[in-house]
Formats: C-alpha cells, sequence, structure tokens
C-alpha cells in the first residue's frame, strides 16, 4: 500500500501547482508558491515540546495555517493536506524510523478525516520506514464536542473513550499518534493512555498545528 502513497507523494512533489492557492509554482520544487510560504511562515523544523506529552507540530495553530485549516472543515483538499504532512514529515524524520504511526480516530467512521491523510502523508513520506496502523485504536464512545469545554469537563468527557488492541510484539515497537491540532492535548492523552495500557510503546503525538500557550513550547528543538 506504502507504495502507491509513495507514488501519491511523488506526484504531488512533480505538481506544479500551489497546494494552498492553485497559483503556479516551478515543477519539483516546492509544494507552496513563495507567498504563500512566505504567509505560512512554518519555522523550520517545527516546533516541539513535551507537555502534556512529547509532541512535534508544524507551525502555532494562527495566522495563515490556521485559516487553511479551517477551510477544511466544510469541504477537505487532500492534496493540501498531504503537502502539510509531507513539511511535517521534515521536522520529526529522525524519530519515524521504525514507529508505528496512529492517527487519532474520530467516533464516527465520517468524522475528521485529516489525521489520517497526515498520517498517510507521514508514512509515504517515510519511504517505508514508518507503518501506518489506523486499526490499533478506536473511540469506544461518542463525546462531546471539545471546543466549548474546559480543561478539567475535557478530561472527563473523554475517560476511557478509546481502546487499544493489545501489543503482540515483545519489544514493542515506537508508536506515535497523529492529530490535526493540538490544543489541551486532553485527546491525545486519554488516546495515548489507552495504548499504553495496551502494551504499546507510545513517544507522543504529531501534528499539524499547536494552539499557541505562551511558554509551552520551545522554537526549535530536536526531539
Ligand atoms: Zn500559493
Amino acid at each position: 500500500m506504502w507504495f502507491s502513497l509513495w507514488r501519491q507523494t511523488l506526484d504531488l512533489i512533480s505538481a506544479a501547482r500551489c497546494r494552498a492557492c492553485s497559483g503556479p509554482i516551478e515543477p519539483g520544487v516546492a509544494d507552496f508558491c513563495e507567498r504563500c510560504q512566505g504567509q505560512l511562515a512554518l519555522p523550520e523544523g517545527g516546533l516541539q515540546g513535551d507537555q502534556p506529552l512529547l509532541w512535534c507540530a508544524l507551525a502555532p495553530y494562527a495566522g495563515s495555517l490556521r485559516a487553511l485549516l479551517l477551510r477544511q472543515r466544510p469541504k477537505v483538499d487532500p492534496a493540501l493536506i498531504t503537502a502539510l504532512g509531507i513539511r511535517l514529515h521534515t521536522c520529526c524524520a529522525s524519530t519515524l524510523s521504525g514507529a508505528l504511526v496512529v492517527p487519532v480516530p474520530s467516533w464516527k467512521r465520517a468524522g475528521n478525516p485529516l489525521p489520517l491523510l497526515v498520517a498517510q502523508a507521514l508514512v509515504a513520506a517515510s519511504g517505508g520506514a514508518a507503518e501506518l496502523a489506523p486499526a490499533l485504536l478506536w473511540r469506544t464512545r461518542p463525546t462531546l464536542g471539545q471546543h466549548h469545554l474546559g480543561r478539567s469537563l475535557r478530561r472527563s468527557n473523554l475517560h476511557k473513550a478509546f481502546a487499544a488492541l493489545a501489543c503482540r510484539d515483545a519489544a514493542p515497537r515506537p508508536l506515535w499518534l497523529v492529530d490535526d491540532i493540538l490544543t489541551t492535548g486532553a485527546t491525545a492523552c486519554a488516546a495515548a493512555e489507552a495504548l499504553a495500557t495496551a502494551g504499546h510503546a507510545v513517544q507522543g503525538l504529531l501534528a499539524l498545528a499547536r494552539t499557541p500557550a505562551p511558554g509551552r513550547h520551545r522554537v526549535p528543538a530536536v526531539i
């Protein structure tokens, strides 16, 4: 399967249209035009932190990146999300060697498609170094939308909301969760807890964007 994903990645890299504005770009050079690159202002190496779990993100959830991700709500542009996922890979490539990559699942099948798209892009960009494993984690029940809940309500809302397939490896492979946006991290922590309880070696979370919280991230750093 990763071969076809890799093919898609190559097609994407060689496409001559900006993934954000559809304007022309030089083939094989970049996935975003100069203007969009400037507006997105993705920090070199991304952002990393360790609260409330180890994480790596492309950039703060703000400005042009936030606007771009908000535009995905009514209709997702898989090519754009894949391009961002490939960018994310450049920030965390060394951590993905031999790793399992698990997108944070939605309750409904037709839920948020972004985590899976980002996870697929990461695995494709890894050239086979990482393995996509979406079946390891699932939701046990529906939860309330997290957006309007405070931190403690988010935690109780997500208590035992995830379950995971038991790890059968004597030496569990490193496992990275993938989500589109890291906010308080309550969802990521609930998912990580379910996986860890099932014996998996959860390393942390990879996300496109991190809700800015002053003092909570450092730029740049190596994880
Ligand atoms: Zn553009």
